[in-house]
C-alpha cells in the first residue's frame, strides 16, 4: 500500500554559526538519520552549501530520497521572516536578507519553511518536550545567545515583526557591561554562556584567587562550562557569577510571566543541558523575585518552571515541527 503524502516524515534542520544538525524526524516524533556537520559560515552561499550537504546526509543515513519526504523545516538564528522565507539578519550568519526558503527549494526540490531557531525549539518542546500538555508556554533558550518564545494555544506567537521574546537585549540596570550588539548592560551581557565565561576570565586575570583556573590552566580557556564545574564545587568567584546571571535570568522569566501569562515556562538550550547549577541559581532567583512581589508573588507562585526534556535532538524535532505546523492549516 502507497505511503499517505501527510504520513511521510520530515527533515529538521537547525541551522546554528559553528555546526549544522538535521535529522528525519516521523509523523510521532521519533528522529533517524540524524547528523551533525560543522557550517562553513564564509558567506551565505557556503552556509546554504553546508545546510544542502547536511539534509542529504540525513536522508542518505535514514535510507530515504527526497520524494519520501513531505518537506523540509529550518530554524534558523536571528531575525527570520517565515511567511516570505527570507532570513532577514543575524549575527551568528553574518548575513542579510537572504532568500533562504526560494534558494533551498531550488536546490533540494521539496518544499522548505524556515522559523527563528528559538521558536522552532519553542515548538517542539510544546509538542514533544516539556511543553507537553500546556496550551499556552514560554519556551526561554540559554546557550550562546539569549531568547524566549510563546506557544499561544499551540501556536507559535510570533509578534508584529517576528521579534516577540527577544529578551536578551533588554537592559538589566545591573552595571555596565557592554554587550556584543552594540549596547550596554543587556542580558545578555550578564547571563549568556560566553558572558558567563568572560566574567570568570576577567575575575581570574584581576588576580582572584579560584578553582577556575585550576580546571583548565590559562584564563582564555575557561567556559561557562568550566564556571559551572567550579561553582559545583564550591568555588565562590564562579557560584557568584552563577548567582548573578541566575538572578538576571530569573527577573527575565519574571517579566515574561507578567507578559504573557502563560501555564508554564521551559528553560532550554546549551547552558541547562546536563548540568543543573544555572537551573538552581534561576529557581533561587525566582523565589527571591516573587516574595518581592506582593501583588504576582501568589498568583505566580505556582507555576511551572521546567527544563528541556529534548537535549540534543530537541532543536532538529522543533524544525520539523515548524513545516508541519506551516501545513496543518
Ligand atoms: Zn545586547
Amino acid at each position: 500500500m502507497k505511503t499517505e503524502k501527510s504520513e511521510l516524515p520530515v527533515v529538521g534542520v537547525d541551522v546554528g554559526g559553528t555546526k549544522i544538525a538535521a535529522g528525519v524526524v516521523d509523523a510521532v516524533g521519533r528522529i533517524t538519520g540524524q547528523v551533525k556537520i560543522p557550517t562553513d559560515a564564509r558567506n551565505a552561499t557556503t552556509i546554504l552549501d553546508s545546510i544542502e550537504q547536511a539534509v542529504r546526509a540525513s536522508l542518505e543515513a535514514a535510507g530515504l530520497n527526497s520524494s519520501q519526504i513531505k518537506g523540509i523545516g529550518l530554524g534558523i538564528p536571528g531575525v527570520v521572516d517565515p511567511v516570505a522565507g527570507v532570513g532577514m539578519e543575524s549575527a551568528n550568519l553574518g548575513w542579510h536578507n537572504v532568500p533562504v526558503q526560494a534558494l533551498l527549494e531550488e536546490r533540494l526540490e521539496v518544499t522548505c519553511y524556515i522559523e527563528n531557531d528559538v521558536g522552532a525549539g519553542a515548538l517542539g518542546e510544546s509538542l514533544y518536550g516539556a511543553g507537553r500538555g500546556f496550551e499556552s508556554m514560554v519556551y526561554l533558550s540559554l546557550g550562546t545567545g539569549v531568547a524566549a518564545r510563546a506557544i499561544i494555544k499551540g501556536n507559535l506567537y510570533r509578534g508584529t515583526h517576528g521579534v516577540a521574546g527577544e529578551i536578551g537585549h533588554i537592559s538589566m540596570g545591573a552595571g555596565d557591561r557592554a554587550c556584543r550588539c552594540g549596547g550596554k548592560d543587556c542580558l545578555e551581557a550578564w547571563a549568556s554562556g560566553p558572558a558567563i565565561a568572560a566574567q570568570a576570565q576577567e575575575a581570574v586575570q584581576a588576580g582572584k584567587g579560584s578553582l577556575l583556573i585550576e580546571l583548565v590552566g590559562t584564563a582564555q580557556e575557561i567556559t561557562a562550562e568550566t564556571v559551572f564545574e567550579a561553582a559545583s564545587k564550591g568555588d565562590r568567584v564562579a557560584f557568584d557569577i552563577v548567582t548573578l546571571a541566575g538572578r538576571n535570568l530569573a527577573q527575565a522569566v519574571f517579566i515574561l510571566a507578567a507578559l504573557y501569562d502563560t501555564q508554564a515556562v521551559v528553560l532550554g538550550g546549551g547552558l541547562v543541558q546536563g548540568r543543573d547549577e544555572l537551573v538552581k541559581a534561576i529557581r533561587a532567583g525566582m523565589e527571591y523575585q516573587l516574595k518581592q512581589s506582593p501583588l504576582f508573588g501568589p498568583v505566580l507562585e505556582g507555576m511551572p518552571v521546567r527544563v528541556s526534556e529534548l537535549k540534543n535532538g530537541g532543536p532538529v524535532l522543533g524544525a520539523a515541527a515548524i513545516f508541519n505546523s506551516r501545513t496543518k492549516r
